[in-house]
């Protein structure tokens, strides 16, 4: 294995179509050195769109990268983690569900599709943060047990963030449903009982036993106990604790990076980078529907640093096409934050 420069950046331009874009992506990959050796069990992280959503990247770019992982004898799985939000990826059942319908199988792919965060949500980990935000970020317990990692990002625009790439990915992707929430506001649990069965797994999980809870009852939330870390939030297999979308959005932007800056620190020296540029739509892959495109598709990169990485994709596509989708934003905050806190050195 041969070290690479953080700065190091790689960029081959796509094709106009489907097979062409492939070949583009196969001559990106033989540039790049691997950060893992044979043997390796190597998790790539990717985001195989929401249920209905339109604009993902389809499952050959993916099925590339694993033949290429494998081509090294190394162990490729393929993973993402749940989400905050009732849809097609809130639990491990309907994410696999969603991953099928969208062509992300073991058999298209040529190995496993795992659930970053487990079966229910709780295969997660805090990892030490300390920047501004967080003392602690929660995150996949993949990254204690994986030996190396490809981040394999979609660039677009994104309604909070302005822009997903790379920072995102790592961010989002390997955040904890509670960490999500952390990210997106400063908790205060609100119950709706119309969804709630009573079972009590928020209760269960609450680490200030801020729950008072009885069999034949609703939950009672203890505010004054309340940290606001949002567990019972992202256990909650009813979605009956009501997700909060109300922090601000430059302060969210900082979260953003705060939490990947600290899965950073784990993850960098066994971990390599990869974006596309291609189906550049409005917002990200969680939604559905009509994603409307807001500039030509533009190429693929390869990389050894996220910032650096998502800094060079926007470099050459344009701030003005985050612009036109997203100008009420603070997009350039993550770029700010990121080198205020030492992100891009690492
Ligand atoms: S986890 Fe959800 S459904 Fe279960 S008791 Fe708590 S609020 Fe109700
Ligand atoms: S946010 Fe955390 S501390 Fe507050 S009630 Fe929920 S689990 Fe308990």
């Amino acid at each position: 294995m041969t070290e690479h420069h953080k700065s190091n950046i790689y960029f081959q331009r796509c094709g106009n179509n489907l097979n062409a874009n492939i070949i583009s992506l196969r001559k990106l990959l033989d540039q790049l050195e691997p950060k893992f050796t044979s043997s390796d069990k190597v998790g790539i992280k990717i985001h195989w769109g929401e249920r209905d959503n339109i604009s993902f990247l389809p499952a050959d770019y993916t099925a590339e990268i694993v033949n290429w992982v494998k081509s090294m004898g190394a162990k490729p799985f393929v993973f993402d983690t749940t989400v905050l939000y009732s849809g097609g990826r809130r639990d491990a059942e309907s994410a696999l569900k969603t991953a099928r319908e969208h062509g992300f199988t073991p058999q298209k792919l040529g190995c496993p599709v795992v659930i970053g965060d487990g079966s229910d949500g709780t295969d997660v980990i805090d990892i030490p943060s300390g920047y501004k935000h967080f003392p602690s970020v929660q995150v996949t317990s993949l990254i204690e047990s994986t030996d190396a990692f490809v981040i394999f990002s979609h660039f677009k625009g994104h309604l909070l963030a302005g822009f997903g790439g790379a920072i995102k990915n790592i961010s989002m992707g390997f955040a904890s449903r509670a960490q999500k929430q952390r990210m997106h506001a400063d908790v205060q649990p609100q119950l709706n009982t119309d969804k709630c069965t009573r079972c009590g797994k928020c209760a269960e999980i609450c680490p200030q036993n801020a729950i008072e809870f009885h069999q034949y009852m609703y939950p009672n939330f203890e505010l004054d106990k309340c940290i606001g870390c949002a567990q019972c939030i992202g256990i909650c297999p009813q979605v009956a604790i009501k997700v909060q979308w109300n922090v601000d959005k430059t302060t969210f932007q900082e979260r953003l990076v705060e939490t990947a800056a600290a899965v950073w620190n784990i993850i960098h020296d066994r971990t390599l980078l990869i974006t596309a540029a291609i189906n550049i739509t409005k917002e990200c892959d969680c939604m559905s529907g009509e994603n409307p495109r807001v500039y030509q598709d533009v190429g693929f990169w390869g990389g050894y640093n996220p910032v650096i990485l998502d800094r060079a994709t926007i470099d050459k596509v344009g701030e003005q096409a985050i612009e036109k989708a997203h100008s009420n934003l603070p997009w350039r905050k993550q770029f700010t934050f990121a080198t205020q806190i030492g992100f891009v050195k690492q």
